[in-house]
């Protein structure tokens, strides 16, 4: 016999009839102990384990949820680790190996495996009673975003959706009616606010396009595309929640730049910026100038966070401001209208907007084409013409019915036109404590 290979003493172990019939992956864990002298710190895979409950306990895995599989795994486990009989049955197989005594080897390997196999087995059975309530009773994740805070009585559902979508479901009151989704109801009431518009607001709205075409000195045609392409989140809340259920974190103030092509050619901002100055002299670009003029000022702003040179064609992208803006695209409900004292329902469509501008710069080296159009993207409107300043603000005249929007950072509420006039900024100071109470009422 060789030192070294003690597994000659499981051969004699299987010889035995009665080991013969018990071979399961309990068997082979003992035998696979004894061949090993005994290490205690034998780690099972959990193949192994599920090995176990199977051929042992006859657990189809297959049938139940994977979580309760892991249950029992976890279960199999600690208890396979904690079985009081350890010790006992190790100085047993030492004895009877010293010994050569195999007959008394083979039955305290029966004994043992009946008693592990019974604590084991004992221990899964409360695991077995318990588990299944447990995996049944696992809330699904990302569908109750928020509501958890919220008293349970009070919770209706929170639904994204386009802001089209979410007008034709919606319906302010619907405990008269009886009814939550719109059937007749027209759209909904927007507030007005008075203040006229100036083309730098209406540049920065949103969804207006504006594309250049300028000839640079050293020949060639640099194209130039600016817009604010905002990214606008719709939601159907219940505002009787208060859940607030929008992001409040602040935007990345970093540039994020696409470019198609891996050759890129290094373009310097003060050459671009010095192009808008030199057109807005230019007497052919007599009718652009209040255009040009603005679209200066935008490009002069949102560059400064740019390095000095930049690499085209690239489409940059950027956040306008730290923070985002929310507004509410229905009048609150009035305590006169509020009839029903526990009317639990104050559906508005909740409207976060995180401002963004575009710019897409690319060069054409053999084109001496200039040329410069402006386009609303939402009515897909080109102004070309003669006067295009007063095109653009006529136009606008039936765009500028739009709710305050309120930022998610400071609670300020600001409107369109003041906001639209910064490019999107305002000054983010938490408000006072007189203006928070004046607020209240
Ligand atoms: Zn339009
Ligand atoms: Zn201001
Ligand atoms: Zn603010």
């Amino acid at each position: 016999m060789n030192d070294d290979k003690p597994s000659s003493d499981v051969v004699l172990v299987e010889e035995n009839e009665g080991a013969k019939a018990r071979d399961g992956p309990i068997i082979e864990l003992f035998k696979s102990l004894i061949t090993n002298d005994y290490k205690e710190n034998t780690v099972l895979t959990n193949a192994q384990i599920i090995d176990i409950l199977q051929k042992e306990f006859n657990i189809n895995i297959q049938k139940i949820h994977d979580l309760e599989v892991e249950i029992y795994v976890n279960v199999v486990k600690k208890y396979l680790k904690d079985w009081p009989e350890w010790d006992e049955f190790e100085q047993s197989v030492i004895d009877f190996k010293s010994k050569n005594n195999n007959k008394a080897m083979t039955s305290i390997l029966e004994e043992k495996y009946l008693n592990l196999k019974k604590y084991l087995g004992s221990m899964l059975e409360i695991a077995k009673y318990l588990s299944p309530d447990i995996v049944n009773n696992i809330p699904i994740t990302g569908q109750m975003y928020k509501i958890e805070s919220a008293n349970k009585e009070n919770v209706v559902m929170e639904i994204l959706a386009t802001r089209k979508q979410l007008n034709h479901l919606i319906l302010r009151h619907p405990i008269g009616n009886n009814s939550i989704f719109n059937v007749n109801e027209p759209l909904p009431k927007y507030y007005n606010y008075p203040n006229s518009l100036t083309l730098d607001s209406i540049l920065n709205w949103c969804g207006i396009e504006i594309e250049l075409k300028l000839k640079l000195a050293q020949g060639g045609v640099i194209n130039l595309k600016y817009e604010n392409c905002h990214k606008l989140q719709h939601t159907l809340v219940n505002k009787m929640l208060k859940l607030d259920s929008y992001q409040k974190s602040s935007l990345s103030q970093q540039w994020e730049v696409k470019s198609k092509r891996k050759k890129l050619t290094e373009i310097s901002k003060a050459v671009i910026l010095n192009l808008f100055e030199q057109c807005v002299s230019n007497d052919r670009y007599q009718n652009w100038k209040p255009v040009l003029v603005s679209m200066h000022k935008i490009l002069n702003n949102i560059t400064q966070s740019m390095p000095s040179s930049i690499g085209v064609p690239g489409t940059f992208r950027k956040y306008l401001s730290k923070y985002g803006y929310v507004r509410f695209l229905y009048e609150n409900v009035t305590d006169e209208v509020t009839n029903a004292e526990n009317e639990k329902y104050d559906l508005q469509l909740q409207e976060v907007l995180s401002p963004m501008c575009q710019l897409h710069i690319e060069l054409y080296p053999y084109s001496s084409h200039e040329s410069i159009k402006i386009r609303c993207n939402f009515c897909q409107v080109y102004f070309t013409g003669e006067n295009v300043s007063w095109e653009i603000e006529d136009h606008f005249k039936s765009h500028i019915v739009e709710p305050d929007w309120q930022c998610v950072n400071c609670n300020k509420a600001i409107t369109m036109s003041h906001l639209t006039r910064a490019n999107w900024n305002h000054n983010c100071e938490p408000a006072s404590l007189y203006e928070l109470l004046s607020m209240k009422q």
